[in-house]
């Protein structure tokens, strides 16, 4: 059987069915319908924060957060993500400015960050990649020494916690993404989470038209609302996300066991505290490349991801526009990693048999 990097988790049927009855009463699909502010609640107290903003996907609630925070001119930012990160900040106006990352937790780097700061800066934007956090707390002192915003890409940090707090602790604004292929999902969507009431108003105009009543518009917002059938999805996989995440971490455990200290590969480093949403693999390519163990993957119908290759700066759409050259580090892992399949149902015999393939 054909294996996949992810595959979404899925609630009991029935679970789901009886979650989406009410709505065939209720007739109210989306626009704050009751599913969606029970999500929103369910929400705020999973990640312990005051605000939590529903949207349609990650990436729409990322530009919103871009546009409600008033991001303009330069932002410094990781092109080691996924396209939604750079693309978002493009989309928006804004020109991201790329610093390179560290080698082993592969995210934005703080001393380069401080390099790539200008009169036109704004804001930082990292990346909890793979969801292990950023160096939270030298990105703070460098947002409050040069008066930056920091906006945090959390896309896969939903279910990490640092020092007992999650990922909605850290920035003026965390995004989540819920796509089906993260940790918790709800089909498609995304959250923005924020400490600020005010920040969170203007999110909701984003999302919302900028309507404020029947007969008032007060800002050009777009369309990013979360549906009824998608936040009922939310709640039913919010119930079962610490078994989720409980049997992800059995296959890390495999993975673990088999690959660390293996000559040519290098792990990241453990860490009790994280959602297991990834797992890569650096290539040192000393006995075999990158490359070559994912097609011998491949050839067994194993289907692992080059996540993130390439890097967003190298990408077709911005050729004469950024220099992949300028994060070396960036560039380098992007070459070498690989993620190996890793969802809660994947066997200990397919986590062994993938082992196998990439040690022989
Ligand atoms: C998934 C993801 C996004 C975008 O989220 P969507 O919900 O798919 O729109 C943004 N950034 C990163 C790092 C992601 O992995």
């Amino acid at each position: 059987m054909r294996i996949n990097v992810a595959r979404s988790s899925m609630p009991p049927f029935e679970e789901y069915c009886a979650e989406i009855r009410g709505l065939w009463d209720s007739r109210w699909l989306t626009n704050n319908g009751e599913k969606a502010l029970a999500l929103e609640a369910a929400l705020k107290a999973y990640l312990q924060t005051p605000n939590v903003v529903l949207f349609s996907n990650g990436h729409l609630a990322l530009e919103a957060a871009i546009r409600a925070m008033g991001l303009s001119g330069e932002v410094v930012t990781t092109p080691y993500t996924f396209a939604s990160t750079t693309h978002a900040l493009v989309r928006c106006g804004v020109t991201p400015v790329f610093a390179d990352i560290r080698p082993d937790t592969y995210t934005i780097d703080p001393t380069e960050i401080e390099k790539k700061i200008t009169e036109r800066t704004t804001a930082i934007v990292p990346v909890h990649v793979y969801g292990s956090f950023c160096d939270v707390e030298a990105i703070a002192a460098i947002a409050r020494k040069y008066h930056l915003k920091v906006l945090y890409d959390a896309a896969h940090a939903f279910g990490s916690t640092l020092n007992g707090q999650s990922a909605a602790a850290f920035g003026d604004a965390a995004m989540f993404s819920f796509h089906a292929t993260k940790v918790f999902h709800t089909v498609e969507g995304g959250a923005v989470a924020c400490k600020s009431d005010e920040l969170a108003e203007a999110l909701r105009l984003e999302r919302n038209y900028g309507i404020t009543g029947p007969e008032t518009t007060v800002s050009v917002g777009g369309n990013a609302k979360m549906n009824e059938f998608q936040a009922a999805m939310g709640l039913c996989n919010l119930r079962h996300l610490d078994e989720e995440m409980a049997k992800r971490r059995c296959v890390v455990a495999v993975y673990r066991k088999r690959l660390a200290g293996a000559p040519g590969l290098t792990l990241c480093p453990e860490n009790p505290c994280d959602n297991s949403a990834y797992f890569p693999v650096l290539f040192n390519g000393l006995s075999v490349t990158r490359d070559e163990a994912y097609a011998r993957l491949a050839a067994q119908d194993i289907y692992a991801r080059k996540y993130f290759y390439p890097i967003t700066s190298a990408f077709e759409c911005y050729a004469g526009r950024f220099n992949p050259d300028d994060t070396p580090v960036a560039k380098s892992v992007s070459e070498k990693i690989l993620t190996l399949p890793l969802y809660a149902d994947l066997s200990e015999g397919d986590a062994n048999r993938i082992c196998d393939i990439i040690l022989a």
